[in-house]
């Protein structure tokens, strides 16, 4: 059968052998760097396999991915899209990805924000591949840029019709919008007939923003939510939010010691329909597990989802798809 998969960031799409692949046949600046610190593919591949101590930490390998990634977008898109129809048969994939961080970092940042449309155009054309895969694109604003390049990013999306809507990521850190910012970027990307999700209640209980709520198509996690403060599902339930529910990050980033614990999260979703799609994150940094047949085959095992639901929830990731399904 096929999958979609509605959340996966270029930066932890591309297994780290293409990497090392690309280190080994282009020795530019960032290649050398990288080899000084990581002398053989082993080194490089435990980085990514090594266990993480929690979300920030697992989030410095995306920063040494996206460095490495601005040096030849088309290269590590090409490779991740067609290796998720072949690999993975994910035959709809909503790859995400932050225009800002694939600029060369060396240069002032008023010529990195003019190169983000050029960029951006680089993936959209690289992920056109013969294999039978439909992709659709979501620029990702961070938490840590100022209000105006955030609004740079959605001026972006909005320019370009294969970008399909706008999502908050980035690890925490200060200097980014407080949260009437966020809500005034939120309705502004609507506004302008962006689909939008968020980065939200992933591993932080804390971390919930209902004023976004009215904005959001979906949210990206959100299990802290049903885990902590499942008063709120039913206004997830009645805005129609899907949470995107990616299993092995949280294993990844400690944020659940097992997949069992996703079982609340699952009935209590289920009970307030709230729909629940289930994608990859970052699939590079999950080793086996972490494609998008891992996800499901984990959830089946560790008793959270039934067999018989697979379709099931495959269907929901179609139905709440930002772009065109096949
Ligand atoms: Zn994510």
């Amino acid at each position: 059968m096929n999958f979609p998969d509605l959340h996966r960031h270029l930066g932890g799409a591309t297994h780290p052998r293409i990497l090392w692949g690309y280190i080994e046949k282009h020795p530019g600046d960032q290649s050398a760097q990288l080899r000084t610190r990581f002398p053989a593919y082993e080194d490089f591949a435990r980085e990514f396999n090594r266990p993480f101590v929690d979300l920030a930490d697992y989030l410095t390998v995306h920063h040494l991915v996206e460095t490495l990634q601005a040096e030849d977008v088309p290269y590590f898109t090409l490779r991740a899209v067609r290796g998720a129809a072949v690999f993975e048969s994910i035959d709809y994939l909503e790859l995400r990805f932050n225009p800002y961080k694939r600029t060369p970092p060396g240069l002032p940042p008023v010529e990195r924000r003019a190169l983000m449309a050029d960029v951006a155009r680089q993936v959209i054309r690289a992920a056109q591949t013969e294999f039978p895969i439909a992709t659709a694109f979501i620029l990702c604003m961070d938490r840590g840029f100022a209000p105006d390049l955030n609004r740079a990013i959605i001026d972006l999306a909005a320019a370009l019709p294969e970008v399909a809507g706008v999502d908050l990521a980035g690890p925490y850190q200060p200097g980014g919008p407080t949260p009437d910012e966020w809500r005034e970027l939120y309705a502004e990307a609507r506004a302008r007939g962006l689909r939008a999700t968020a980065h939200m209640a992933e591993s932080d209980p804390e971390d919930v923003h209902t004023a976004l709520f009215p904005y959001l198509d979906r949210i990206g996690h959100g299990i802290q939510i049903a885990l902590h403060h499942p008063h709120l599902l039913p206004e997830l339930s009645a805005r129609g939010i899907c949470l995107e529910i990616c299993p092995t990050t949280y294993l990844r980033t400690n944020t659940l010691h097992s997949l069992a614990q996703l079982r609340p999260v699952f009935e209590r979703c289920a009970d307030s329909g709230v729909p629940l799609s289930i994608a990859t994150d970052n699939p590079a940094l999950h080793g086996d597990a972490g494609r998008i047949v891992g996800q499901y085959e984990l959830l089946v095992r560790d008793e959270v989802i039934h067999f018989s639901d697979i379709l099931r929830y495959a269907a929901v990731g179609y139905r709440h798809a930002f772009g065109a399904t096949p």
